[in-house]
């Protein structure tokens, strides 16, 4: 056979000329599969094309019989063209009739010829064809042929793809491989349902530019960028950009791993040779080494396929001269962005306006980007896996996190139903904003203070948005997790100073600092500890370290002047940490006394309800503080021992048990009698039946998410609180594992709107 190797880039520029020339789409392809036949001197050349529902058909051939064309059609997986296709991968064989998945078509008089090199078109991932060469003598091709015919199927690929050889494949009969409709399940993060084009966060370069005559400026042009590459990854590992990129230190690990992996630079530099610019020699080989490591058994590789995926991207954009997010460029219609990871100073960059929803191929309910979505009103899906490679730029993408689904391409019925339920929730919402200015009083007179939680300035318009009555948790550590470095004094104070002027006349509790555990920050370094959340974190770091503790006091009493101030610490597990946090705050206002300067109006003080043991030193704490706000997510997780971020554990205690309602009433009537008053902050306040149940229990207070306080508004206005009392406090001492079927129940007979 005449060794194509040598010169690849002149058949390449005549298949793109014959592409581009004049004719019909059927007769340019009839060129094409002419033209490959005699420059590898192969008796048979035939490209077959992927239909809708899974069929190659033959769709030009030179050396079988014409009449074949349009008739001869196999499954993916059928037959050798079948097999190809399926697993994506090349196959070489000497003696192709002897193969085991070698099925006979008599239509195509392929009898004669013995061996059988094939080829899998890719474009963007998915398969849109086999490009086959056929030879009547026995004979394995060399490395170099194969290589040559995935540099032609490359180029051939983009060509079926772009020209309008789609839409005679199309042609009624469906697409080409690309274009069905395809539903990835993923993880609620952040709450909501959005419906939009998919947008890459970091986009996808597409790879026009295929042929090159110089390879020799191509590998320098790849030399550099590898370069390039390798810089970033070094400066993305240092410590303080890992807590802003979202990325954790195992992926960057991971990147570097394949950074310097000298096989992979190799293929792309063979690639390169073979006639292609660098760019879609990466791309290729990407392609190759994608199908390559799907198939391996090995678990670690397998797991680290997006990984890899990722970063051949990064280098392609890199060569391209396109490093930068999408976020630089406005969106121009309802996006639904599309990442790996996220970081939350990314999410920020956004502009809200069209903005609609997430989908990541990573994520997880904790991680800082998933507080700001969620405090964003962004739905937020986590954990898709295979999300980056399938889905294209611009196509349509549903994302329901309520339901854990992303649908790709989705079809005209997922389409209506879904709109159909954005368009109920956005009804939905924009009736609670109407109804913002109604006051949260039950039916039978009870007024109920409805507080938002909050922590960052992107909150503060959801104040008057929802109506709610203030800030009953400002989650201070939220700017300290987005930030690279420790927030300085006057950056706290600015922050604090804004919060209260949004806030006017509303009051504002600030949370100090509930740093550690799972919210850990760069600079503020501490041991790996086996349990977390029992360890080293909120008031324990800051009584351990009081200067930060101070810092943050000293920021708030500048920022409140001639205001009052309410101050609040989080995981209070005894008595003597309020005392001693007290003290702190003492000092920081007899320093403002000797300075002269100018203090708040009032200091009040008070403390989160988060630890179990404090519900039993209520007697020595309640004369010790101004009000209590009892934090239900950290509570209910030491109450029943389960930790709160453990997906198997979540549904496996319900707050609406007898026992832990019975040790929220013991609060609140503790609270009540003493004349201290007493907020609900966790999440189970955002709920409106459980906040149903809560109010039967004495509590009149809630700070919940803002998108919450619609919902437990309307629940408020239709409830008689001393009906829900009589009906629950008996029901306290019941045996049951939870009292949720019996007040859905009582909800229902009530007319309770939940
Ligand atoms: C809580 O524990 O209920 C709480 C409100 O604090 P966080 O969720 O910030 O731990
Ligand atoms: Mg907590």
């Amino acid at each position: 056979m005449y060794n194509l190797t040598s010169r690849p880039r002149l058949l390449l520029r005549r298949l793109h000329k014959v592409m581009a020339g004049a004719g019909s789409a059927q007769s340019r392809l009839n060129k094409v599969v002419k033209e490959i036949a005699r420059n590898m001197v192969a008796e048979v050349c035939s490209v077959y094309l992927a239909r809708s529902g899974g069929e190659l058909e033959l769709f030009a051939t030179e050396g079988l019989k014409p009449e074949a064309v349009h008739q001869t059609r196999l499954k993916f997986g059928e037959g050798l063209v079948g097999l190809i296709a399926f697993n994506a991968l090349p196959l070489n064989l000497p003696e192709a009739s002897t193969h085991p998945s070698f099925v006979y078509r008599p239509e195509t008089g392929e009898e004669i010829y013995h061996s059988l090199l094939g080829v899998p078109l890719v474009r963007h991932g998915r398969v849109v064809g086999v490009l086959v060469v056929q030879n009547k003598v026995t004979r394995r091709y060399s490395d170099e042929e194969v290589e040559a015919l995935q540099t032609i199927s490359m180029v051939l690929a983009e060509l079926v793809g772009t020209g309008d050889l789609l839409e005679s494949a199309n042609n009624g009969n469906g697409t080409a491989g690309a274009g069905q409709s395809l539903v990835l399940d993923g993880q609620k993060l952040a709450d909501g349902i959005a419906s939009g084009a998919a947008v890459f966060h970091e986009p996808k370069v597409e790879v026009t530019q295929l042929i090159a005559d110089d390879a020799e400026q191509e590998i320098s042009r790849l030399q550099e960028a590898f370069d390039t590459m390798r810089r970033e990854l070094d400066r993305m590992m240092s410590v303080a950009e890992i807590a802003t990129a979202g990325e954790h230190r195992d992926i960057l690990e991971t990147y570097k791993m394949f950074a310097y992996d000298r096989g992979w630079q190799r293929k792309i530099k063979d690639a390169i040779q073979s006639g292609l610019t660098a760019e879609a020699a990466v791309e290729r080989v990407q392609q190759d080494m994608h199908t390559q490591m799907m198939r391996t058994s090995d678990p670690y590789l397998r797991e680290r396929l997006s990984d890899f995926d990722d970063l051949a991207h990064r280098l392609i954009r890199i060569l391209a001269g396109r490093t930068g997010t999408a976020a630089e460029e406005p969106l121009k219609a309802d996006t639904i962005i599309i990442a790996k990871s996220l970081g939350p100073s990314e999410l920020l960059d956004y502009d809200r306006t069209y903005l609609k929803g997430i989908a990541l191929e990573e994520g997880s309910p904790t991680a800082h980007v998933t507080i700001i979505a969620r405090a964003m009103g962004i739905p937020m899906i986590g954990r898709v896996r295979g999300i980056l490679s399938s889905v294209e730029d611009g196509e349509n993408v549903i994302v329901d996190c309520e339901g854990g689904h992303v649908f790709i391409r989705p079809t005209d019925d997922i389409v209506e139903t879904y709109q159909d339920n954005i368009a109920i929730r956005e009804a939905r919402v924009a009736e609670y904003a109407a109804q913002r200015h109604l006051p949260a009083i039950s039916r039978d007179g009870v007024p109920v203070q409805l507080l938002m939680n909050g922590g960052l300035l992107i909150d503060l318009p959801n104040l008057d948005a929802t109506g709610a009555g203030g800030i009953g948790l400002f989650r201070t550590e939220f700017q300290f997790m987005v930030s690279s470095t420790l927030p300085r004094l006057d950056t706290q104070m600015a922050l604090y100073r804004e919060v209260m002027d949004a806030a006017g006349d509303k009051p504002v509790i600030f949370r100090t600092l509930d740093l550690g555990g799972d919210k850990s920050v760069p600079f503020l370094p501490h041991d790996r500890e086996e349990n977390p959340a029992l360890g080293w974190r909120a008031i324990r770091v800051a009584l351990d370290r009081p200067a930060l503790l101070r810092y943050q006091i000293r920021a708030l009493l500048m920022a409140a002047t001639g205001r009052c101030l309410n101050i609040m610490f989080p995981m209070i597990a005894d008595v003597s940490e309020v005392r001693d946090a007290k003290d702190v705050v003492a000092k920081e206002v007899r320093r403002l006394e000797k300075l002269k300067k100018p203090a708040p109006a009032k200091i009040r003080i008070g403390c989160m309800l988060e630890v179990p043991s404090l519900a039993w030193q209520m007697n020595s704490l309640l004369p010790e503080v101004d009000f209590i706000s009892i934090g239900t997510n950290d509570l209910m997780q030491f109450f029943f021992a389960s930790d709160r971020a453990n997906p198997r554990l979540a549904d496996r205690y319900d707050l609406l048990s007898p026992a832990a309602l019975s040790l929220i009433q013991w609060v609140v009537k503790t609270c009540n009698e003493a004349g201290v008053p007493v907020t609900l902050c966790g999440e189970m306040g955002s709920r409106p039946l459980e906040a149903m149940a809560l109010m039967g229990l004495g509590l009149k207070r809630l700070s919940i998410s803002p998108s919450a306080i619609g919902p437990v508004r309307t629940m408020v206005r239709s409830l008689d609180v001393k009906a829900v009392t009589d009906f629950l406090l008996p029901l306290l001492n019941s045996p049951d594992h939870s009292l949720r079927e019996k007040l859905r129940s009582f909800a229902k007979d009530h007319a309770v709107i939940i």
